[in-house]
């Protein structure tokens, strides 16, 4: 068999991807682990049940032996199929006979969620002579628009 080293994942990372998955805190404020029955898949947003099979937790990164938290990807099984094409070859015997047949699992990859825009810009670096000599990127930094500045007002002893 190929997938002897798959090791499905803990309940506990589970049921962490199914409240993250559905933009819940799986965390109380206590810090207690929670846990509702619906959740939605990561790709399709389709509704999901816990326990009616109609979902899978995906292996993010291809690697079945990876059960770590952030390789934990809830999808539905239409979107799982969808992304995980399984392509058959045949597998010939001596004589170029069909001996058997084995299933290879490719990973096509999900959506990647959309990067921020970078928040730089490039600055001329001038030479002696004023002449621009090449660019380099400088962060942006954000300053608070806001022109009122609160002033604290400092509390008199009162005795
Ligand atoms: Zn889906």
């Amino acid at each position: 068999m190929a997938n002897l080293t798959r090791k499905p994942f803990s309940t506990k990372t589970k049921k962490i991807e199914w409240m993250l998955a559905s933009g819940r805190n799986p965390y109380d404020n206590s810090g207690k682990l929670c846990f509702v029955k619906t959740s939605k898949c990561r790709e399709c947003k389709r509704p999901l049940t816990w326990g009616d099979r109609t979902y899978d937790f995906d292996h993010k990164d291809n690697n079945p032996a990876n059960t770590s938290q952030t390789n934990c990807y809830l999808v539905c099984k239409v979107c799982h199929g969808k992304y995980t094409v399984v392509k058959k070859r045949r597998i010939k015997g001596w004589f170029g006979e069909t001996v058997g047949h084995e299933t290879i699992k490719k990973k096509v990859g999900y959506k990647k969620p959309k990067k921020k825009p970078k928040k730089t810009r490039k600055v001329a670096i001038r030479g002696f002579f004023g002449e621009v000599v090449g660019y380099r990127t400088v962060k942006i930094r954000k300053r608070k628009t806001g022109k009122k500045t609160k002033r604290k007002t400092k509390k008199r002893k009162s005795r």
